[in-house]
């Protein structure tokens, strides 16, 4: 379905991470972060794959010491999706992870992940850069609210949108002066119109992609609402090239989360989205019933098709014109819809079958009513 609304992308330049494309028009990813310590090899590779499992694109581990260095080395070897090391404090561990290769001599790591806010000053960011600039390795300037540099704390006096671009654009011109430009920046606060502020303010400054969050979003259903507030009022002025939802507890439900905020947002649907109404005292079919079914029947789909279910004529109709297949039903009935052509009548008991058969040829020419 074409709406008039369209979301005009932010242009950014292109970054390969590993032999993932991030930025320009490259379809915006999904990316996660483990939670085992990393040089328990065995855990972390289990709950990696579990993460590529459930649709991640990108994930990253955590690098603190040196045996977290060999791990990856080990991990990289073992995975599918391209590989993140996370360093704060210890810019040896940089330098560590980007010189290490797997034993088939591939980089161990396919991006690191800095703070400039914490990584011990200029001159050690600049070596950790002209290493990664030497190996051919992306890194992620990741700004953060509540690590940032003291100096623009003071000069700010609070890690404000303007204190959080500063301290990006500072890296970058440092990088830049090294001719290193495979950047990706984050610049992540868990106060939500703080973070929308930020990108955006970084967004009109320059191209460098973003990966967009907000940290610390805090317990599973909560943190999905604040992240869904979050990247989605960022991913609607266009900015955003990878995000993640960072969740409390297991990762992987973080990864469905970000497919459906930018399933919602409509800046990547990969498989049906299903409209329904909430439903009210005019509701004469079992509508919750039904739609469940239907969700649950589609859950493997890729098509990227807008299916409404409503559960009366007032606004079945006009839902069902707007949706790619819609469903207005009435008193144990309905007629179904495609591409705003009524095609087929069905009573309650055969909606969710006809459904799916009109989704599942749904390419093929249908006659109209
Ligand atoms: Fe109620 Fe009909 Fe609206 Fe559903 S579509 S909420 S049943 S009025």
């Amino acid at each position: 379905m074409a709406y008039s609304t369209v979301v005009k992308r932010h242009k950014t330049r292109v970054v390969s991470v590993g032999d993932h494309l991030v930025g320009g028009d490259h379809p915006i990813s999904v990316q996660s972060m483990t939670t085992t310590n990393t040089f328990d090899v065995e855990e972390t590779i289990a709950q990696i794959q579990k993460l590529e499992e459930a649709g991640c694109e990108i994930v990253r581990v955590t690098v603190p010491k040196k045996e977290d260095v060999e791990a990856c080395r080990l991990i990289r070897s073992r995975i599918k999706i391209p590989l993140i090391a996370d360093i704060h404090y210890d810019y040896r561990m940089a330098l560590a992870c980007l010189e290490a290769t797997t034993d088939a001599g591939r980089p161990a790591v396919d991006k690191i992940r800095i703070n400039p806010g914490n990584i011990g000053g200029e001159e050690r960011f600049k070596e950790v850069i002209r290493k990664a600039k030497d190996k051919g390795i992306p890194m992620r300037v990741g700004v953060n609210s509540g690590s940032l540099e003291k100096d623009l704390i003071e000069k700010y006096g609070f890690p404000c949108p303007e204190a959080l671009v500063e301290s990006a654009l500072r890296a970058i011109e440092t990088a830049e002066g090294l001719g290193y430009r495979d950047i990706i920046v984050s610049l992540k606060a868990s106060h939500v119109p703080t973070a929308v502020e930020t990108y955006s303010l970084f967004a009109s400054k320059c191209d460098y992609p973003t990966h967009v969050g907000i940290t610390e979003a805090g317990s599973r259903e909560y943190g999905t609402l604040k992240s869904a507030a979050g990247i989605g009022a960022i991913l609607l002025r266009g900015i955003g090239d990878t995000i993640r939802v960072s969740l409390l507890g297991d990762p992987v439900p973080e990864i469905a989360a970000g497919f459906d905020i930018l399933r919602a947002c409509d800046r990547r649907v990969n498989r049906p989205e299903v409209v329904a109404c909430p439903t009210c005292g005019r509701l004469d079919i079992d509508l919750e019933r039904i739609v469940a079914e239907v969700e649950a029947k589609m859950a493997h789909l890729k098509n990227p098709l807008r299916i409404s279910i409503l559960g009366c004529l007032v606004n079945g109709f006009g839902e069902a014109k707007e949706a790619d297949l819609g469903i207005a039903a009435g008193a144990g009935k309905g007629i179904i819809f495609k591409k705003g052509v009524p095609i087929r009548h069905v009573t309650e008991a055969e909606m969710v079958e006809a459904l799916l058969e009109e989704v599942g040829r749904f390419d093929e020419d249908t006659p109209a009513l």
